[in-house]
């Protein structure tokens, strides 16, 4: 076989499609985000870069700007001088550090659970605990919400359970399928709070009553909800005053708390069982302890800021009124998340290569198989640190290359 060929060949037809991934090349600078330099920009020639820019950054994941907080860049510098640059070893032989242990008691404190688990990344944290339990529990059965992320999906798939995915934030769909199951049989019910391309926020009262109902576990994935959302930051289901109800909480370091890494919050059996069981924790080097000692500086200065929180809505609902002045049409949800829908993936990426050569407005096109074909987007997320300046600025050059493109026609 021609294996060069086929790599090229399946490259080649993402290109014809319009689903060619170009990483932009960033050099961020603390302190002055959402200002950064951008290394290889678009020059409207298929394949050309032009010379390095500064940009604005309007698609960030650190939602709240915590990756350049003095707090938690102080709580890194101190701890590589003090612990090293890596862990050591797996969490097992010899690299659990002080700073890990901390960082578990922050997390399980900040989420009202007895004990929590850090994993490399929120991916891993999803795949292994979900994987984990629903291979390792005999007659384990998932019930799966449609708009799951990608790391659940797998998890789910890898255990090999039986699984059942009901309607997207439909409660009324998983009481019904969960009606159909053995009422013997354990269960888990996993869904999101916050989910990352729609911004839609899920019942999760309405879920956790439906599971209670059929005696099954809840699983929540808060990813784009910690640090945003409710007292502490600690999340929707903290907001909404039902975290007790739910058997596991699972969340980002590397998002809202601006560091990197994945964790789970829940009972001290079950973290311990995960802790035991789950390959992809105990076969894996433990993060960096610097890491640890900055995400665990990152929720104690989050949990702390009413303020930081009370900003971020503000630039929400400031950034969706000059769309709206601009006439640019945004997806409404309940959320940080304002979602932008072109609905053709080349005009997508047409639009936010004019964003940033014209602009110097970076925002990086969403395509398929992130979001459904049709439903191509930019995905625009404020920060408290975009001024009123910086949004004048997006919702001009937006409406002005919206116009221009005629897309308010397709869109
Ligand atoms: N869950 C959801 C809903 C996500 O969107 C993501 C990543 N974007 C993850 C989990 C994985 O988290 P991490 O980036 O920390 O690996």
């Amino acid at each position: 076989m021609e294996y060069e060929a086929f790599f090229r060949r399946q490259i080649d037809r993402l290109r014809a499609d319009g689903n060619y991934r170009v990483f932009a090349e960033i050099e961020r600078q603390a302190g002055n985000f959402p200002r950064a330099v951008l290394h290889n920009p678009p020059t409207g020639h298929p394949g050309e870069n032009g010379a390095p820019r500064e940009i604005t950054i309007w698609c960030s994941n650190d939602y709240l700007g915590m990756g350049q907080h003095p707090d938690v860049l102080a709580a890194m510098h101190d701890a590589i001088d003090r612990l090293g640059a890596g862990a050591g070893g797996t969490r097992n032989i010899s690299g659990t550090s002080i700073a890990h242990v901390e960082l578990e008691r922050e997390l399980a404190s900040l989420h009202g659970k007895e004990s929590a688990l850090l994993f490399a990344s929120g991916y891993m944290s999803n795949w292994a605990t979900l994987g984990t339990i629903a291979a390792r529990l005999p007659g384990c059965i998932v019930l799966s919400d449609a708009g799951n992320h990608a790391s659940m999906i797998e998890g789910i798939r890898h255990s090999r359970a039986e699984r059942h995915i009901f309607a997207h934030n439909d409660p009324a769909d998983l009481d019904r399928i969960l009606a159909t199951l053995p009422a013997d049989a354990p269960k888990i019910v996993a869904f999101e709070s916050v989910y990352s391309m729609d911004g839609d926020i899920a019942p999760i009262a309405a879920i956790c009553d439906v599971a209670d109902k059929h005696g099954a576990m809840t699983y929540l994935d808060e990813v784009h909800a910690v640090g945003l959302y409710g007292p502490q930051g600690a999340g929707i289901a903290a907001r909404d005053g039902v975290a007790d109800r739910l058997t596991i909480v699972e969340g980002t370091l590397g998002k809202g708390f601006g560091v990197v890494g994945g964790y789970i919050a829940a009972s001290d059996a079950l973290c311990d069982f995960v802790r035991s069981f789950a390959s992809g924790y105990i076969f894996s080097t433990a993060l960096p302890p610097a890491i640890a000692a900055g995400a665990c500086a990152s929720i104690r200065a989050v949990r702390a800021a009413d303020g930081l929180r009370a900003r971020h809505a503000d630039r929400v609902r400031a950034v969706r009124a000059a769309l709206d002045q601009a006439g640019v049409p945004h997806q409404l949800n309940p959320s940080h998340i304002v979602p932008v829908i072109v609905g053709d993936p080349i005009k997508t990426r047409l639009l936010t290569d004019r964003l940033l050569t014209r602009h110097g407005i970076y925002v990086q096109p969403i395509n398929y198989p992130t979001v459904p074909r049709g439903t191509e987007r930019l995905r625009l997320t404020p920060s408290p640190l975009h001024s009123d300046q910086d949004i004048a600025q997006l919702a001009t050059a937006l409406g002005a290359e919206w116009a221009e493109l005629n897309l308010a026609e397709s869109a």
